[in-house]
């Protein structure tokens, strides 16, 4: 089994912090920002001088390739560089940098592979700066229009396309990640939830990412004077809604304990101390790997009454997913890397979205591997997985593509 470098690893990671540092401890590194802009040039400049073949699409998404000694498609590991504002040091950039990790490792151990092995870097997966999430991923896999991308605008009315064309780093349609010349993906990343360190398990052998729905419910009552209009009298938007919050926990909660689901969102207008909220509308996301599961959910939210308290309800779906299943072969060729090395882990699923699930729906056979992180943060400054674990999931990473390799 090939192990890559504790020192190496760490390195990489205090370089990288440094891109978009906050001076809090976590850093600000919005897509192809200046500072996600440095992480790129530094990403290049140590692909470079492992003699790997670098390439961008028209989307900036980075390739920097490793030869293989046949003529065969290559094995891609790969994440994103770019944070939420106030993000933390490890979601996204440690799937770079342990992938960079294990091509090091290949390079100066001299590990012969069949297959070429690519280090991709996606533009814009968090959607933080332009909008929507996942965004480069998307349209490379045909879920969004590159069109719309390109006319998506930041806080500062600058469009995704004149960004692109100013980074220097936009490349040709043709390179971008495909069927033909790559032949399957893995993207290691922090768990961004308490599971692994709960259970005390090292790695997330990741089965694939929940099955979601997202809802906006609206309530819509009667504006009026908070001193003078009698209680009984009141059609109170934001006293309904409490009530249908509490409502759908009661409810959503019988239907699985796996299930999990959130009101994230509310607004209440006018929002004025002394006026009775005429409009309330709050968010519902719920996710859980089986549909049947979400079905149920559904049902419960149409089941919600049409009128409370006076108010009206109704309830609108803004969007949502199926489970996305990663490729067995690949999951178990993690598992069996993660068991051969001696690490403890268990089988998981993401409820968060990534890149991964977009390639492993359309595009490649895909898979993740999950890091436990300290106390389930993420996006936040206290984002922190320790690096003998992150080292550990690089291990996981090296020996599972090698596996791969092999066949
Ligand atoms: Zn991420």
């Amino acid at each position: 089994m090939y192990t890559c470098n504790l020192e190496r690893l760490q390195e990489k990671i205090d370089t990288f912090k440094k891109f978009g540092d906050t001076g809090t401890g976590g850093i600000t590194r919005l897509s192809l920002s200046p500072a996600a802009l440095m992480a790129r040039d530094e990403f290049a400049k140590r692909a470079k001088a492992m003699g790997m073949r670098l390439k961008t699409d028209d989307l900036a998404n980075m390739y920097a390739t490793l030869p293989g000694s046949e003529e065969l498609p290559a094995i891609v590991m790969g994440s994103h560089v770019d944070s939420v504002v106030n993000g933390g040091n490890y979601d996204g950039i440690l799937g770079v940098l342990t992938a960079l990790e294990v091509a090091e490792t290949i390079y100066t151990e001299k590990i012969k592979t069949r297959r070429p092995i690519t280090v991709m870097i996606w533009t814009n997966e968090e959607g933080s700066r332009f909008e929507p999430a996942m965004m480069c991923s998307g349209v490379v896999t045909g879920k969004f229009d590159k069109a719309r991308a390109l006319a998506s605008t930041d806080a500062k009315g600058v469009s995704f396309a004149s960004a692109l064309d100013a980074s220097g780093f936009k490349g040709d349609e043709k390179n971008r990640l495909n069927a033909k010349d790559y032949a399957g993906y893995f993207e290691l990343h922090i768990e961004q939830g308490p599971v692994l360190e709960m259970e005390k398990k090292e790695i997330g052998v990741v089965e694939g990412v929940l099955g979601m729905v997202n809802y906006t419910i609206s309530v819509k009552g009667v504006s009026d004077h908070a001193g003078t209009t009698p209680q009984k009298t009141r059609k109170d938007a934001l006293y309904a809604a409490s009530q249908l919050i509490v409502m759908l926990w009661e409810r959503l909660g019988k239907l699985d304990p796996e299930l999990v689901f959130t009101t994230g969102k509310i607004n209440a207008s006018p929002n004025i101390h002394t006026v009775i909220p005429k409009l309330v509308e709050f968010s519902l996301d719920a996710r859980h790997r089986d549909p049947k599961v979400i079905d149920r959910v559904v049902d419960v939210i149409k089941g919600l009454p049409a009128e409370l308290s006076g108010c009206a309800v109704r309830a609108d779906l803004n969007w949502s997913r199926n489970t996305v299943l990663f490729n067995s072969e690949y999951v178990d060729a993690v598992e069996k890397a993660a068991r051969d090395a001696g690490y403890s882990w268990r089988r998981i699923y993401s409820g968060a979205g990534h890149d991964a699930q977009y390639v492993a729906e359309v595009l490649l056979p895909a898979t993740m591997i999950f890091v436990p992180s300290v106390d389930g943060h993420s996006h936040c400054v206290e984002e922190f997985t320790p690096t003998e674990l992150c080292l550990k999931g690089a291990n996981v990473m090296l020996n599972a593509i090698l596996e791969i390799d092999k066949r």
